[in-house]
């Protein structure tokens, strides 16, 4: 089944306490399309400025990720900057710079607007509701994500695209932001009430919630040694649990289960490299080694 994504492509800087590297390809939709073209072709609607380098073009050309939809504008790339605390978990954004980003007007090329799995990545929230009403037909699963930035600025907008999707990912204080909920089961639950029907608040290292519907389902964050860079976990995540569920085509209480576990695994994979390194090092056989590596870990004698 076709798989669309919508998002950020762009060129982040990085610190953590131990590296700092800066012009890395980065963005929402980048990290969602890297860890889902594992389990199935990915589609990429975004846009970069004449500054964007070809090489990096090259690396998303090379992992098949269909490029058709990426518009090249006038002006400067997306750029983001962030630094991570010595506790590799708190991170401190340092610069958003929009730019083209800011003024995308996307256009979808015929053969994207029938896609069957829709994913609104991170990015402003007309832009993510711009793509919906592109779409020739409704998708059959439409999910989105968003963050404290959108939550604050564009509220009104993004209460109207909760009526339109069938599930929302957001990290545990996003949730908290954006239901004045602080336990997050009442957070899942108030979201749901509010449109999607299925919720994955995330966790950090400490797993993540799903509520599909009636089903409440908790995962860990798989376990790793050491943090090298946890940018793009969250996007890679959803990549991980998007691209199985368009792969497999299950969308139930029980699919999505799964598809949990995909997603908290491609996650791991990036948060044990640098930038994009730690899921470009790695093939479908290294991701489903670690699911059945993981499943051995959830046993739970009864
Ligand atoms: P994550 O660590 O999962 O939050 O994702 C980090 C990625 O999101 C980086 O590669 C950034 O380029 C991108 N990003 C950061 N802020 C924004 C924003 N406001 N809109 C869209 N993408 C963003």
């Amino acid at each position: 089944m076709s798989l669309l994504v919508v998002g950020s492509i762009g060129l982040d800087d990085v610190e953590t306490p131990r590296t700092k590297r800066t012009n890395l390809l980065g963005g929402s939709a980048v990290y969602f399309a890297i860890a889902a073209r594992f389990f199935t072709p990915v589609q990429m609607v975004g846009v970069v400025g004449e500054d964007f380098p070809a090489e990096h073009r090259q690396l998303l050309a090379d992992r098949d990720i269909d490029l058709e939809g990426l518009e090249v504008a006038k002006g400067k790339t997306f750029r983001w900057s962030g630094k991570y605390l010595e506790n590799m978990v708190d991170r401190e954004t340092l610069r958003t710079d929009l730019n083209v980003f800011g003024e995308f007007d996307p256009k979808l090329p015929p053969a994207y607007r029938t896609a069957d799995y829709l994913f609104l990545a991170n990015g402003h929230t007309s832009l993510q509701l711009k793509v919906l009403d592109l779409m020739e037909q409704r998708p059959k699963f439409v999910v989105a994500d968003t963050m404290n930035l959108w939550i604050s600025t564009t509220r009104s907008e993004l209460d109207i695209l909760l009526g339109r999707i069938d599930a929302l990912v957001l990290n545990d204080s996003e949730a908290r932001m954006l239901t004045e909920e602080h336990e997050l089961l009442r957070a899942g639950r108030a979201i749901q009430k509010m449109g999607p029907s299925i919720v994955v608040i995330k966790k950090g290292e400490h797993g993540a919630l799903l509520l599909s519907h009636d089903d409440c389902f908790i995962l860990p964050a798989y376990p790793l040694d050491e943090v090298i860079d946890p940018t793009g976990a969250g996007d890679s995540f959803a990549g991980g649990i998007m691209g199985w569920v368009a792969s497999s085509n299950d969308i139930t209480p029980v699919g999505l289960r799964r598809a949990l576990l995909y997603g908290t695994v491609a996650a791991s994979f990036t948060c044990q490299g640098f930038s994009l390194d730690g899921l470009l090092n790695i093939d479908r056989k290294d991701v489903d080694k670690r699911c059945r590596e993981f499943r051995e870990m959830l046993q739970l004698p009864a």
